[in-house]
């Protein structure tokens, strides 16, 4: 049995069995069934099933806010206000990219022959997800795969199950057929079950860059298809003539949402030197402002981290900083595993807290000077998920957006997402697509079938035409 804590209180809150190798090949046994019947369905049969699923997901919004609170300590208001009516949202939106997956046919590759070019999902998904946007991260999985006809075997994070498994009993009520979709729990030797399963088409993980070597390398001896959502250390770049509040508010909150436990967070903020004082005092106020507390209370604006181990690795990394903390940067006391918005300077490019993804709501402000010193400083990491431009000049931040390795830039904002873009990165961030038709694509293949309709004709030797 493997115990749940509840970070708001560092006390258990239920037992959840993890799943024995065996049962992980159970069942995906189970889902190669399920997939020999789904994969014949048509695009609509398939969107009725999300729809229908949607509307369950909505109507069971208080327990799944419970089971999503208790584990991972996020205010409820923020899960059952934003993050679930989002997961909703994706769902109706992959019920929509479902009906048009498009093929195309045209008869001019070769005269006589038609080709035909069709759209076929890839079989059974094994897919590993995070804990730190449990409900969404399964839905983001989840939703695409079965939407290109394939069957999902699931695995959540060890220490965030439960809401993961309330999905697949929801895919079940909602009458998915059965086998398509389960969840099985466990750690790291659970995951690996399933990248190394002979049975499992295509593996799908979100995570820090690490398990997705190890994923890569695990599925690379039955050569299966990866798609890699890893970490990320998102620079914020403010140029001398951004709006100083709207920027403070937009780059505090960048960086605290969800505790920082956020693979986009805005984690590195780089300001043009001649305000670079100026804002690091506007971000220090802001900062000083956010709520810190129990998830329950309307009030809070952040919960704690996931975990003691979790905490204590935050805290390393702003213990070990060489420069100043102006704000934070402690524990705070009592039970459950909260830590205040810090605020760091002075500290070097190529130091650790600047470099490594520390998964905290912890930021760093350090000057720049020009355009191209920004540019290089932003590019100089390891990652490539997000980054934001704040400016009020568009030339200038569109100029800027364009040179940044990332799979994402915001002009002066930073987090906001949907269904219809598409979420990854490149670099040690990975590579492969959530959301947006690209997500639905990237679990399915394409087949090409040419007919020849021209009259037979005599051949003098077996040259293809
Ligand atoms: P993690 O890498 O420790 O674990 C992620 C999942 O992988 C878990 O289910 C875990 O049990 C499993 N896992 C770990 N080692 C494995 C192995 N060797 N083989 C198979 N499975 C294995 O990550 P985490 O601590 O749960 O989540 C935080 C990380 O996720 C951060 O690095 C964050 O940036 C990343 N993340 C990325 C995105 C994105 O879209 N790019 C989104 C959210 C989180």
């Amino acid at each position: 049995m493997r115990e749940l804590i509840n970070p708001a209180t560092g006390l258990p809150c239920a037992e959840i069995p993890d799943t024995p190798v065996l049962g992980v090949a159970a069942a995906v046994q189970a889902a190669r069934a399920a997939f020999e019947e789904w994969s014949r369905t048509t695009p609509a049969e398939r969107a009725r099933l999300l729809l229908r699923l949607a509307d369950l997901v909505e109507a069971d919004a208080e327990e799944l806010t419970r089971l999503e609170v208790e584990e991972t300590g996020k205010p409820a208001a923020v899960f059952r206000d934003g993050e679930l009516p989002f997961a909703v949202d994706n769902l109706r939106f992959f019920a929509g990219a479902a009906r048009s997956l498009d093929g195309s046919g045209a008869g001019v590759f070769s005269p006589g022959y038609t080709s035909v070019l069709l759209r076929r999902p890839v079989g059974v998904v094994g897919s590993i997800a995070p804990w730190n946007f449990p409900f969404v991260m399964a839905v983001w999985k989840v939703g695409p795969a079965v939407a290109a006809g394939n069957a999902v075997v699931i695995k959540p994070a060890p220490q965030t199950p439960r809401t993961t498994l309330r999905l697949a009993e929801l895919f079940a009520a909602a009458g998915a057929p059965e086998g398509l979709v389960q969840a099985v729990t466990g750690g790291a030797e659970v995951g690996q079950a399933l990248v190394t399963d002979p049975g499992v088409d295509m593996v799908s993980v979100t995570g820090s860059t690490e398990t997705g070597r190890a994923v890569m390398t695990g599925a690379a001896a039955t050569l299966k298809r990866v798609h890699l959502e890893l970490g990320g250390k998102a620079p914020a770049l403010v140029f001398e003539d951004a709006d100083l509040a709207e920027t403070a508010r937009g780059v505090a909150m960048g960086a605290t949402y969800n505790t920082g436990q956020d693979c986009t967070a805005a984690t590195r903020v780089y300001v043009a030197r001649e305000i670079h004082a100026e804002a690091v005092e506007a971000l220090r106020a802001t900062l000083a402002e956010i709520t810190v507390g129990d998830p329950w209370d309307p009030a809070t604006d952040i919960g704690p981290l996931i975990s003691a181990a979790h905490r204590d690795r935050v805290h390393g990394f702003v213990s070990r900083a060489e420069g100043r903390v102006l704000h934070g940067g402690a524990p705070i006391d009592g039970p459950g595993f909260f830590y205040p918005p810090t605020l760091v300077t002075e500290v070097a490019q190529d130091s650790e807290i600047v470099q490594g993804e520390l998964f905290g709501p912890v930021l760093v402000c350090l000057p720049f000077d020009g355009e191209d010193e920004a540019v290089r400083l932003a590019n100089d990491t390891r990652y490539g998920l997000a980054s934001s431009v704040w400016s009020r000049d568009v030339a200038r931040a569109m100029r800027v957006a364009h040179r940044l390795d990332v799979g994402v830039t915001w002009v002066n904002d930073h987090l906001p997402i949907a269904s219809e873009a598409p979420h990854g990165g490149v670099k040690g961030s990975g590579f492969g697509k959530d959301m947006s038709q690209e997500a639905v694509q990237e679990y399915s293949v394409t087949r090409h079938l040419m007919v020849k309709h021209a009259a037979p004709v005599e051949r003098d030797s077996f040259r293809p035409a």
